[in-house]
């Protein structure tokens, strides 16, 4: 981690949670989750299937109400009183599925929220589509339909399409847990290179290499709660939390 990306993680929080709860019916996903992201900072969120990793990220951009607590993102509160688009526009999310829309070309799929929800200009949403294009290094994929590109390709057009909303934070599950071992490198590689750009990301991913090259923090999550919040170099060497232990032990 550089020096000016360390200096950035100094700033004021842009994610804040506080004793967030979320239920399903009579069974609690998540049992008062604090949390606080600095701009800039990149968390790993590890854990146990089923433990509320998914459901914990999903309350950050509101596709999951939460039911108890609080989260406000860059200043924003999540209270359910009609700011959604606000959030929405602040934090991108990339699912480990991809959701691509599988009858829009790549760049359709790019331009398709900056002209809708920004009202951006047809021409200029195009041109950032494909300067976000050659960031994640697909550019020659631009007019092919999602079906036609490799899982690796796809998550790439659905990294550069949650990056052409311009989001202050980037959200992502299980990025490349779908994907053959040959493409998970081209995924990270994109991930490694955003997080050196500055960019506040939350993460749920068990690719060790990356939490420990790039996590500023990271966060066992076992049950609905966050049991250890460290940095990664620490919670390898030294797990405090029984689960935790056990965890390591099957995942390395
Ligand atoms: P993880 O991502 O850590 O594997 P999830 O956040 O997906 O875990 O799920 C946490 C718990 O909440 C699990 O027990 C899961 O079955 C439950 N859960 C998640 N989503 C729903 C839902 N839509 N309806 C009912 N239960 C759910
Ligand atoms: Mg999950």
């Amino acid at each position: 981690m550089t020096s000016l990306a360390k200096d950035r993680s100094s700033g004021a929080p842009i994610i804040q949670a506080e004793n967030v709860q979320k239920h399903f019916g009579s069974f609690q996903a998540l049992k008062g989750v604090n949390l606080s992201v600095r701009a800039g900072e990149v968390v790993v969120i590890i854990g146990p299937s089923g433990s509320g990793k998914s459901t914990f990220i999903r309350t950050i951009n509101a596709l999951d109400p939460h039911d108890g607590g609080s989260i406000t993102v860059d200043g924003i509160p999540l209270n359910g009183k009609g700011n959604l688009d606000a959030i929405r526009r602040e934090v991108g999310m990339v699912f480990q599925s991809f959701n691509l829309f599988p009858h829009l070309t790549v760049l359709e799929n790019i331009t398709l929220a900056p002209t809708r929800v920004r009202k951006t200009d047809k021409a200029e949403a195009e041109r950032r589509g494909l300067e976000l294009l050659r960031r994640v290094d697909i550019e020659e994929q631009a007019h092919k339909y999602p079906a036609q590109l490799s899982g690796g390709q796809q998550q790439r057009v659905a990294i550069a399409r949650a990056l052409a909303m311009d989001p202050k934070v980037m959200l992502f599950d299980e990025p490349t847990s779908a994907l053959d071992p040959e493409m998970i490198k081209e995924v990270l590689d994109v991930m490694k290179d955003l997080a050196r750009g500055g960019m506040t990301m939350l993460v749920v991913t068990h690719e060790m290499g990356f939490a420990r090259e790039v996590a500023d923090r990271l966060l066992f999550f076992d049950g609905g709660n966050v049991v250890e919040d460290t940095t990664p170099e620490d919670f390898y060497n030294n797990p405090k939390h029984e689960r935790a232990k056990q965890f390591l032990g099957k995942i390395l």
